[in-house]
């Protein structure tokens, strides 16, 4: 890793879309120095959260991926990137050739543990995982995601770094908070419980029964791919699933759902997910899921046993279970911030264009309405504007 200099202007941390987005805009307006802005990166490579999706998950699968600003030059585009890789491949790649093409030398893999006040400044604590090996990163949980419960004790951390700087920007997207419902049973299980986050490929569970729980499009893409690997798949939804008669999403549909989002970052509420706002699209491939009976789905189950989730008062009411995926969502990964008090009763931090209303010194880019590749993208000029108006 480049060693990181112990003061610096501005403190990114993260080099996903969003983190990678503000640094472009701080260079374009001339921030230059070492000491002007660092971005700081917990992942062991370029490519944000995408490095850590699974591998049949392709471009334009999803939704489209807008290209970085300023991607152009380079003569990149994730319109005509190739569509049979995997999206984690080529966004990896891209988004390295990016950072270097950009010198944004983004500091990595470091896991920025808390910040807090220092005086009028701002100071960033940090670990550096870059001596440690792979697997240990994944046993502890630092591969993509920290969980609380993976932290080594404190006299086995390594010691921690420090950077004081003015302003903080916060890139740190959802990835590394999944977040997974309590239901009656879970702890009796006998299967695996997996989320999203966890999910490797379709092979996995090639003969086993399989319950996937989730509204959104990452539900559907499982069921779609395990559906000629699973002995038996039932799919389950916490609200009924809001199909839309069109093909992809359209900009109207795309800007209420931000709308939500925005309302709810200004008045410090926590998100609402995003497809509630949007709805899911029938795709063609889709449209087929549902005419065959695959993609229909039931409503939540009410508590889980061993080997089988169970409806009560339903004569019929229990699915064979070898593994839940839990494809429910994540939560925006704030935990290091919990030393400014940013968090309202109201169960998130108010957030308006970028800025935290409650501290000027703290941006958080990809948050709420930002929280699309197209939405960490106007983050990226936005919040650098605000910062430069303040140096
Ligand atoms: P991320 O890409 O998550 O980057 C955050 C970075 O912060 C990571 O590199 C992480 O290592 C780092 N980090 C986190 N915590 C710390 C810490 N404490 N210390 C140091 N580093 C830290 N959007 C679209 O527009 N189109 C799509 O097709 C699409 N598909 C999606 C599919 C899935 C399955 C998911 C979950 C989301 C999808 N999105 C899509 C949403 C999209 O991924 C995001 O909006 C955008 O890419 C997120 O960018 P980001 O920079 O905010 O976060």
């Amino acid at each position: 890793m480049i060693p990181a200099p112990a003061r610096a202007k501005v403190v990114v941390i993260g080099a996903g879309q969003a983190g990678l987005s503000v640094a472009y805009y701080l260079r374009r307006f001339e921030l230059v120095a070492d000491e002007d802005f660092v971005v700081l990166d917990r992942a062991p490579g370029a490519g944000g959260a995408w490095q850590h999706r699974w591998s049949s998950l392709r471009l334009g699968t999803a939704h489209r991926v807008n290209d970085l600003p300023g991607m152009a030059e380079l003569g990149l585009s994730f319109d005509t990137a190739d569509r049979d890789l995997p999206a984690k491949e080529v966004v990896a790649d891209y988004y390295g050739r990016f950072e270097q093409h950009y010198d944004l030398r983004v500091h990595r893999p470091v896991d920025v543990r808390s910040v807090g006040n220092e005086g009028a400044d701002l100071v960033v604590r940090y670990e550096d995982l870059s001596p440690k090996p792979v697997e240990e990163l994944k046993a502890r949980g630092l591969f993509g995601r920290r969980r609380k419960s993976f932290e080594a004790p404190a006299n086995q951390r390594a010691p921690q770094h420090e950077i004081v700087t003015s302003f903080l920007v916060n890139a740190t997207g959802t990835w590394g908070s999944p977040f997974v419902p309590f239901y009656p049973g879970m702890g009796e299980f006998a299967g695996r419980h997996l989320h999203t986050s966890d999910y490797i490929e379709a092979e996995d569970f090639r003969d086993q029964h399989i319950v996937v729980v989730g509204g959104g499009t990452s539900a559907i893409g499982f069921m779609l791919e395990l559906e000629n690997v699973a002995a038996g798949l039932t799919w389950v939804s916490r609200r009924p699933v809001d199909w839309i008669d069109r093909q992809e999403l359209d900009l109207e549909g795309a800007s209420a759902a931000v709308a939500m989002q925005d309302e709810a970052a200004r008045s410090g509420r926590a998100l609402p997910s995003i497809v509630s706002g949007t709805g899911v699209p029938k795709s063609r491939r889709i449209a087929a899921g549902i005419e065959r009976g695959l993609l229909v789905a039931r409503p939540m189950f009410d508590r889980i046993e061993a080997d089988r989730v169970v409806w009560d008062g339903d004569e019929s009411g229990m699915a064979r279970a070898d593994a839940i995926i839990w494809a429910t969502g994540f939560r925006p990964e704030l935990r290091h911030l919990a030393p400014l008090r940013l968090r309202e009763k109201a169960g998130g931090v108010t957030v308006g264009q970028g800025a935290a209303w409650s501290d000027p010194r703290v941006f958080l880019a990809g948050y709420g309405p930002q929280a699309s590749t197209i939405g960490a993208n106007r983050a990226g000029r936005m919040i650098a504007r605000q910062i430069m108006a303040m140096l």
